[in-house]
């Protein structure tokens, strides 16, 4: 059977498949490798995703959402239109984009996908992961960590040489990093380490407050579509700055035209606070493996955001060696995830290939005065399970409340709490009750707890705390026909409807003369769609196509 491997990004998205001894990325119906992470509804109530769904996130605002990822797994709803979305439901409706696109390409029915997340995921996050993969018809078996499923694509084929890479993944939205030392086939990840909350977008941010505050401008009075607009512009001027020395900004507010130019150097001061966050995780995943900066054999960079040249020359800086990145760092993730559904079909060319991966973050419980005890170590390979004893603290406590947590610090209240389970025990002096608390982390990094009571002899096992944000089956059965009855634009129609998106986005920039203008194509094309007539559609499509390239390469709007 046919697994894919979905990369689910905060920005882009990437399905791909392993065919004739290598990972090949399935194109979209528009022929694109990435699709963006965007989902949107039409005025009609109906389902778009992808390109023309990021082309209107600035003309329709509040029906349209992009890096719901960075909400996964939260209680967090977003209304579009008439209806409520949770950051699973819309993930679901983009995985079953990239599973119709693999159908398409395969000509078979898919039913299983590796997904990859972020190493630093946490427990609820995977288990919204993989619930979106249910709600789209699709099993999930395996959840891969973004940094290993980079690492897995630049060692397949020298997993027999000895190495040791460190691979700097800086996506959209997480920055994560991880180190891989390779020999006789076996793939070892020896750390991971990384920020949920450090990405392309924060330098976007940067560039955008750093344009505001030269104007005196205030954030709050630029909200709604102004801001999209803001961080569109940011993001253009970024990735300019990626080949050009310097890029200007301009923004049209109120009747009045402001305008920065931006050079290198400006942005390089500009990141400085977030370049010196980026080194925080490089430095624990070094530390935690034990391995020396001067040990590497390659730095590999992987992710959009690792384009920009100051995070090149950063990098460089660091580790005193070029970076390695001849693997598109866009589609790099996607290829480790389908290489890793390969290993998980039991491909025959694989066959001889082992990967090892390690718990990301420390689990533990919380004991007297909020006091952390932990359990599993950060990066301990996995599948792991270890166990621990405890005992009453109190005298004649009829109950042990462990209270189960993810994180590093030593104060419980600063970790993220996963749930608590009550133990009863007989009312005894303290230290006479004894409990042993057995954590079990397996490969797709979720975890169980099973504890056991000497005293009753039963044991426990983990409930979930914020229970409602995880789906029951029953619940799952529901949503997904819910999700079923919505209308989703017919694939075959993507081209159309990104044309439209597009000239509706230009008719929002533009003014007076050239906006009747762009009405009148619109309505041109929307006339040769009403007619059904393919002919008409495709010359009425080529010729709105043409104006809208003319339109954006003379900047007339
Ligand atoms: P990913 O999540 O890996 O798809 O990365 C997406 C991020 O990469 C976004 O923040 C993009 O703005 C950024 N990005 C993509 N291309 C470039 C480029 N040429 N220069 C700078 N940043 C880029």
């Amino acid at each position: 059977m046919t697994i894919i491997g979905i990369d689910l990004g905060t920005t882009n998205s990437l399905v791909s498949v392993f065919l004739n001894n290598e990972c090949v990325i399935i194109p979209n119906a528009l022929g694109n490798r990435l699709t963006p992470s965007v989902v949107g509804v039409m005025d009609d109530g109906a389902v778009i995703i992808g390109e023309a769904a990021k082309e209107r996130l600035i003309s329709h605002p509040n029906l349209t959402e992009a890096v719901f990822k960075r909400h996964m797994g939260s209680k967090k709803q977003y209304k579009l239109g008439e209806k409520l979305f949770s950051p699973t439901d819309l993930s679901a409706l983009l995985l079953k984009a990239l599973k119709a696109d693999a159908e398409a390409f395969l000509g078979i029915t898919i039913t299983e996908a590796v997904i990859s997340v972020p190493a630093y995921f946490n427990d609820h996050q995977r288990r919204a992961t993989k619930e979106a993969g249910l709600l789209a018809g699709l099993k999930v078996e395996r959840l891969i960590n973004e940094p290993t499923a980079a690492a897995l694509a630049y060692g397949i084929h020298q997993a027999n040489e000895e190495k040791q890479l460190l691979i700097f993944d800086l996506g959209g939205g997480t920055f994560d990093v991880s180190l891989l030392e390779m020999s006789d086939n076996v793939m070892e990840i020896r750390a991971i380490a990384g920020d949920n909350f450090l990405g392309g977008e924060d330098f976007d941010e940067a560039i955008l407050h750093y344009f505001l505050e030269q104007h005196s401008l205030k954030l709050e009075v630029v909200k709604g579509k102004w801001y999209s607009m803001l961080k569109k512009q940011a993001e253009s001027c970024k990735v300019m700055l990626t080949t050009e020395d310097q890029a200007e900004m301009s923004f049209v507010y109120n009747g009045h035209t402001y305008k920065t130019m931006f050079t290198s150097t400006d942005f390089e001061t500009i990141s400085t606070e977030l370049l010196t966050r980026l080194k925080v995780p490089l430095k624990k995943a070094l530390n935690d493996s034990g391995i020396q900066p001067k040990e590497l054999d390659h730095v590999v960079l992987v992710g959009g955001s690792t384009q920009m040249p100051i995070i090149r020359s950063f990098v460089a800086r660091l580790f005193g060696q070029l970076p390695l990145s001849h693997i598109n760092p866009d589609e790099v993730v996607g290829i480790g995830a389908g290489i890793y559904a390969a290993m998980k079909e039991r491909n025959e060319y694989l066959r001889e290939s082992v990967l090892t991966d390690v718990c990301p973050y420390t689990l533990g419980i919380g004991v007297v005065n909020d006091v952390y005890a932990p359990i599993i170590e950060r990066n301990s390979v996995i599948p792991c399970s270890r166990v621990q004893r405890f005992i009453n603290a109190k005298d004649y406590q009829d109950v042990i409340e462990v209270d189960i947590y993810q994180g590093e610090s030593r104060d419980v209240k600063e970790n993220l709490k996963l749930g608590s389970v009550l133990v009863p025990i007989p009312r005894v002096k303290s230290g006479e009750a004894v409990i042993d608390v057995r954590f079990t982390y397996d490969i797709n990094g979720l975890l169980e707890v099973d504890i056991y009571s000497h005293s009753t002899g039963e044991t426990k096992s983990l409930v979930i705390q914020n229970n409602e944000i995880h789906l029951s089956e029953a619940e799952i059965t529901i949503r997904l026909q819910e999700l079923a009855m919505l209308k989703i634009h017919p694939r075959d129609d993507a081209r159309n409807q990104l044309l439209l998106a597009r000239a509706g986005r230009l008719y929002e920039e533009a003014l007076s003369e050239s906006r009747e203008h762009i009405s009148q194509e619109m309505e041109r094309f929307e006339r040769a769609l009403d007619t059904q007539d393919p002919e008409k559609i495709r010359k009425a499509s080529v010729k709105l196509s043409q104006f809208i390239d003319q339109l954006e390469a003379q900047g007339l709007w």
